[in-house]
């Protein structure tokens, strides 16, 4: 294997894959050749399809993560799906290695009656629609959007924040992003005045971050409703407000709003705890949510009181984290959904599997921001590197990365390159420019070949 550099294929081409492919041509110990191979024709995943479009310099980060992709030694091969087109033992014939970074695409269930109504969605499948992924369901969401004048989101981490304030942004708020024209305009008429957000647990125990909670109160047309009962804090709580400054903070936030006049604006959103959703009514889509009061117990778990009230509401987003699936070919964790490994190194019943390694939110669980995933794919790597380094991979019987390509080809697979996701990234510019916008996304994978055959790539 020496006269030649280490073979190595990324499955994913959002944060943890790039950083993954970043790591291993930084360094100049051993020459690595990477492909990254993403299912979709364009790169950077959640940066892309879950980094809110408001979201600008969030957003940004894309820019750092084109550096790592065009560099030498970075192949870019996009609309390539690992798992049906082709599999891992496949990528293990061109791959002295594989590095499993496809994140965690589906959503967590509530497990509660009526949660299968039309007009209850899952925060992942509503964030895909509005960032205009090529999968999103546009009818089911747009049809389950319209009419509705009171939603709720249930959760209090990051997500559920994201989702509340683009349901409660104007026009104005939401022009300037890339969302795809017929996003901004669904939104931009939207009959909602009333967004519940919902924590089963009190404020010492939600998940959001303060810069996040603090833009729900600058919202043009929104004003924040929170009731001072919702902020009492037990004895465990208080500590953990006294102790942790996020949490300090998150809280002065909340009291400030629960003791603020409401503005009269057209909109209103609810943040409330102690409050889970127990049932979904409503006969062929949602009515209202059944909520049960709940009570923190020693250790911060919910406890129901037995109180429930109705919230009047024709949405229900689901935003209750995301779910890793498995890879077939791959062992699987279905208790964490993710696939088991130590130090990066796949492992099957406890016994590494040579020559996998794992990254990302399918290493670790869906937590954590985009840079979390930097050190996290450091130490794949550095497994990965080290057991390069002792002779430990399973070496490619068809290296060239010819070879690789030669499959794609014989498998009917149009693969897009680097140069393709260029002609895209032109394309989506080209087209927000027709509309006075920076860029406007392209949300279906035709119009992304077609920009790639417009440039001849
Ligand atoms: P998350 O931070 O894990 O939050 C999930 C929320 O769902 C928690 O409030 C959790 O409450 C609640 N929940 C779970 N099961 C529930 C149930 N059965 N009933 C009611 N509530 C339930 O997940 P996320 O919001 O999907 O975010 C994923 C990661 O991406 C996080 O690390 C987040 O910070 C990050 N992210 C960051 C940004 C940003 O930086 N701007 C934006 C988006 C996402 P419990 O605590 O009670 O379980």
């Amino acid at each position: 294997m020496s006269d030649r550099p280490l073979r190595v294929a990324v499955v994913g081409s959002g944060p943890s894959g790039i950083y993954t492919a970043d790591a291993l041509t930084a360094q100049s110990d051993q020459p690595v050749a990477v492909d990254v191979l993403d299912r979709l024709p364009v790169p950077y995943g959640l940066v892309r399809y879950g980094v809110a479009p408001d979201h600008l310099s969030i957003r940004s980060v894309r820019n750092t993560l084109e550096r790592v992709l065009c560099r030498p030694g970075v192949r870019f091969l996009g609309n390539v799906e690992v798992g049906s087109q082709v599999s891992l033992t496949d990528l293990h014939r061109f791959y002295d290695a594989v590095v499993l970074t496809y994140g965690a695409a589906s959503d967590r269930q509530l497990g509660i009656p009526g949660e299968g109504l039309f007009g209850s969605l899952a925060a992942t499948d509503f964030v895909a629609w509005y960032t205009g992924h090529p999968h999103a369901d546009r009818t089911a969401i747009e049809s389950a959007l319209d009419g509705v004048t009171s939603a709720v989101v249930v959760g209090v981490g990051n997500v559920a924040i994201d989702v509340t304030r683009i349901l409660a942004k104007t026009h104005a708020e939401l022009s300037h992003t890339d969302m795809p024209q017929h996003v901004l305009d669904v939104l931009s008429h939207s009959s909602i005045t009333d967004v519940h957000l919902l924590g089963r647990r009190g404020p010492a125990q939600a998940a959001f971050t303060t810069k996040e909670l603090r833009e729900l109160g600058e919202l043009t047309d929104a004003d924040v409703v929170v009731d001072r009962a919702d902020l009492e804090l037990d004895p465990g709580s208080a500590a953990s407000v006294a102790a942790g400054k996020v949490l300090a903070r998150n809280y002065a936030v909340l009291q400030k709003w629960s003791t603020r006049e409401l503005t009269g604006k057209p909109r209103r959103i609810h943040v409330r705890f102690l409050t889970r959703p127990v049932e979904v009514t409503g006969d062929e889509r949602v009515a209202g949510v059944v909520t049960e009061r709940t009570r923190l117990d020693e250790t911060a778990g919910v406890v129901g009181t037995g109180e429930f009230a109705t919230i009047d509401a024709q949405l229900i987003v689901r935003s209750v984290g995301y779910r890793g699936l498995p890879m077939p070919g791959a062992p699987f964790d279905a208790r964490r959904n993710v696939i088991p490994s130590e130090a990066g190194r796949v492992l099957d019943g406890g016994i590494v599997v040579p020559g996998d390694y794992v990254a990302g939110w399918i290493k670790r669980g869906p937590t954590g921001i985009i840079g979390t995933n930097k050190k996290d794919a450091g130490e794949t790597v550095d497994s990965l590197l080290a057991d390069a380094a002792a002779g430990a991979l399973p070496p490619a019987t068809e290296p060239e990365p010819a070879a690789f390509d030669a499959l794609l080809k014989v498998r009917g697979i149009r693969t897009v390159s680097y140069a393709g996701w260029q002609a895209i990234d032109a394309a989506e510019i080209a087209l927000g420019a027709t509309t006075g916008r920076d860029r406007t996304t392209l949300h279906d994978i035709a119009s992304m070949l077609a920009a790639c055959d417009a440039q001849g790539v």
